[in-house]
């Protein structure tokens, strides 16, 4: 007799274990799902502006950077990861000067950790949010910050466009600004190197002059519209997107007026708040 209650019991047991799982599969299927389409979604994507990609000399309008050579990151990197070259040259006043002659940069085993960044008297570096970094060969990490095709080295003294040096500790807004202020100066100082090369186009004759120097604007090209992207039209994958996160948004909000229970309720409210930045994300 003990042996057929038990029986029942555990069927039963099994039935309500095989509804609960059920529900959780129900409940999943009507979620909005929030996985990455990369690289599909590369062009609309956004990449966090804090996220800390490689490091890059901020260059100004004239295509100057403001690194005075002082060692100072070199000093501070735990790692080693960073190596100047540095030469001594004669100011117009006649005065010995440190110059920065290359900068060298191991992206390979940068740590990411800032301090460079955060010591540097002059503001002369930041990191990019360029996450595409990947390469066949650890060589390649190895990077010559200061040799830009699209800068003009040498196009003046550094300490003519070094400004003071920033306060570690500024402000989380304060940092935005910044961040805002040199991602203008750099949409303007590329602007100006492409007005350059696109008048080197127009007056080159050799065919493989020509070549190079349009391929120099189409990197400069992409480089400003990666910073201050055009505008959007949705693309067909993003209005797919869009439409069906509207769709389960609706359904929630359904969900949130019929629900009784303050936890459930809570639980669609955050769905709801999720669908919702995705939404906005994908610039609807
Ligand atoms: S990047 Fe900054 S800290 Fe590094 S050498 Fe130049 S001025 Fe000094
Ligand atoms: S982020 Fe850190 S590890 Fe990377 S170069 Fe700067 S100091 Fe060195």
């Amino acid at each position: 007799m003990s042996s057929i209650s038990e029986y029942f019991k555990s069927l039963g047991t099994g039935i309500v274990s095989l509804v609960k799982g059920l529900q959780v599969t129900g409940s999943e299927l009507v979620t909005p799902k929030i996985t990455e389409f990369y690289p599909e979604d590369r062009d609309t994507y956004k990449w966090p502006e804090r996220f800390r990609a490689r490091l890059e000399l901020i260059y100004d309008a004239d295509g100057r950077h403001r690194c005075i050579a002082c060692g100072t990151c070199e000093r501070v990197c735990p790692n080693g990861t960073i190596s100047l070259d540095i030469k001594t040259v004669e100011s117009p006043e006649g005065k010995k000067k440190k110059k920065l002659a290359k900068y060298h940069y191991d992206l390979g085993t940068c740590t990411f950790c800032n301090l460079c960044v955060i010591n540097c008297p002059t503001v002369a570096l930041e990191f990019s949010n360029d996450f595409e970094q990947a390469v066949f060969t650890r060589d390649k990490l190895k990077k010559t910050l200061n040799d830009r095709e699209d800068r003009q080295e040498d196009a003046g003294w550094p300490e003519a466009s070094a400004t003071p040096a920033a306060a570690p500790q500024a402000s989380a807004s304060t940092a935005t600004a910044q961040a805002d202020d040199a991602t203008a100066k750099k949409v303007d100082a590329l602007k100006k190197a492409l007005a350059a090369k696109e008048a080197a186009l127009a007056a080159a004759t050799d065919e493989a002059e020509k070549v190079k120097i349009q391929a120099i604007i189409d990197k400069t090209k992409a480089a400003i519209a990666a910073l201050a992207p055009a505008a959007p039209a949705v693309d067909p994958a993003a209005a797919k997107k869009i439409e069906a996160l509207k769709k389960a948004l609706a359904a929630k909000e359904a969900a949130l007026a019929a629900a009784t229970d303050e936890a459930e309720k809570a639980k669609i409210q955050a769905i709801i708040d999720k669908t919702k930045a995705a939404i906005a994300a994908l610039g609807a």
